[in-house]
């Protein structure tokens, strides 16, 4: 090993602090190679409290592997929709499909937990079989294989970079090859053959709680004894991350179109009759978002884009017109979203209701949401739907954040 580390050191100190700090979470409840192998997919490029309720929602709805590569991928986008990077559910499916149709059914783990438990599918079982799984990579392999199975293989993610950056007083830039190389031969060599899961999970959370990229907590870090960056007092300084990528701020608008219900037609229609009656005129001449009911009526504010409440009042039999991301898209293929004013040049935006700010990559999107009125059928490759079927429609992030902001969505 290259620094001057005490392997047994590191290894005690570690898991001794771990035994007492991990933090208990849903997928370090089992050994099931199935749970396992979904929480690390999921924490991929995403935090673990906005995975918490995706993972437990997704195993009530697929326990198992078997179930979730029966599942009809609309249900699968649906349970994934707001977690992000949507190829890990895509490719969760197809390792899943992977695993019922071609994994030898003598060798290894019953998958899944309860009653589906006693059909014998076998999860694959060796770091070089999980390795194989589409989605899978070297960190991923390791996880599952050390976790599930007990293999000695380290973990290498960005919090154990930064982990061992630290500890060696490393000033390698933690983004290159041949830095990751080298890493990966430490974590490999650091695993305790004798917990390798424990281990790993340990310099995972310590990585997550304690050496922190800003500001670690070396007070309290029970490898501070061991580390190189605290003798120096450098740790600030490390690790060294190579060129940042430049963070370009875009403006985006995106339309809410919304049509009556027939329920909403009728009353509106009764309400009319009764003015007529009653001799007053109305002063509403047309159906539209902002007149749905009496209540949307009267709760409609001025244009106040920071008061984002006008439309939770909506009927749930109104009709809110989505489009879908052609199926050969290179992302984001079969979801639905807000039309962007670019897909209906022919319209024009009215007032802004509703604003968010959404990252991808190196886009940094500041969105507007606006009404809008569409008054014919829904143009290809868009759909009405229900406003209360909108929780089981698969919707992008950007559209996740839309609706929320519109008191349209609420989980
Ligand atoms: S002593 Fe500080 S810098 Fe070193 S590993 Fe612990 S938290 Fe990180």
């Amino acid at each position: 090993l290259g620094p001057r580390w005490s392997v047994a050191d590191i290894r005690r100190h570690l898991l001794d602090w771990y035994r007492g700090a991990a933090r208990d979470l849903p997928w370090r409840r089992t050994r099931d190679p199935y749970r396992i192998w979904v929480s690390e997919i999921m924490l991929q490029q995403t935090r673990v409290a906005a995975v918490i309720p995706y993972y437990e929602r997704f195993l009530e709805r697929f326990p198992t592997v078997e179930a979730l590569a029966a599942a009809p991928e609309q249900d699968l986008l649906a349970m994934w929709a707001g977690l992000g990077y949507y190829s890990r559910a895509r490719n969760l499916q197809k390792a899943a499909r992977q695993i019922v149709d071609g994994a030898p059914k003598a060798t290894a783990a019953v998958v899944g937990e309860g009653e589906a438990a006693q059909v014998q599918v076998a999860f694959p079982s060796t770091y070089e079989a999980i390795r194989e799984l589409p989605g899978v990579g070297d960190y991923t392999a390791a996880a599952v294989a050390s976790i599930a199975f007990g293999l000695p293989h380290g973990v290498l993610d960005g919090n154990v970079a930064r982990v061992f950056a630290r500890l060696a007083a490393d000033w390698s830039d933690i983004s290159a090859p041949a830095t990751r190389k080298r890493f990966q031969q430490w974590a490999d060599a650091l695993v305790d053959p004798a917990d390798p899961g424990a281990f790993n999970q340990a310099v995972m959370e310590l990585g997550a709680t304690v050496c922190l990229p800003k500001n670690p907590m070396c007070l309290v870090c029970p490898l501070s004894g061991d580390c190189a960056a605290r003798a120096q007092a450098i740790q600030s300084q490390l690790p060294v991350k190579g060129r940042r990528l430049e963070i370009v701020a875009e403006e985006k608008t995106y339309l809410l179109i919304t049509r009556p219900g027939e329920e909403s037609v009728n009353r509106e229609k009764r309400s009319q009759s009764d003015r007529a009656r009653s001799g007053k005129s109305s002063k509403r001449t047309q159906l539209g978002p902002a007149n749905l009911d009496e209540r949307t009526q009267s709760a409609t504010p001025k244009p106040n884009p920071s008061k984002r409440t006008q439309f939770d009042h909506l009927p749930s039999d109104c009709w809110i017109l989505l489009r879908q991301h052609e199926a050969g898209s290179r992302r984001l293929a079969g979801f639905w979203e807000l039309p962007e004013a670019e897909h209906l040049p022919d319209l024009q935006p009215g007032r802004p209701v509703g604003e968010f700010r959404h990252g991808i990559t190196r886009h940094d999107y500041h969105c507007t949401v606006r009404e809008a009125a569409w008054k014919a059928d829904a143009p290809e490759g868009f759909r009405w739907f229900r406003l209360s079927e909108l929780e089981l429609v698969p919707v992008t992030t950007a559209a996740t954040k839309a609706l929320r902001s519109l008191s349209l969505l609420h989980h």
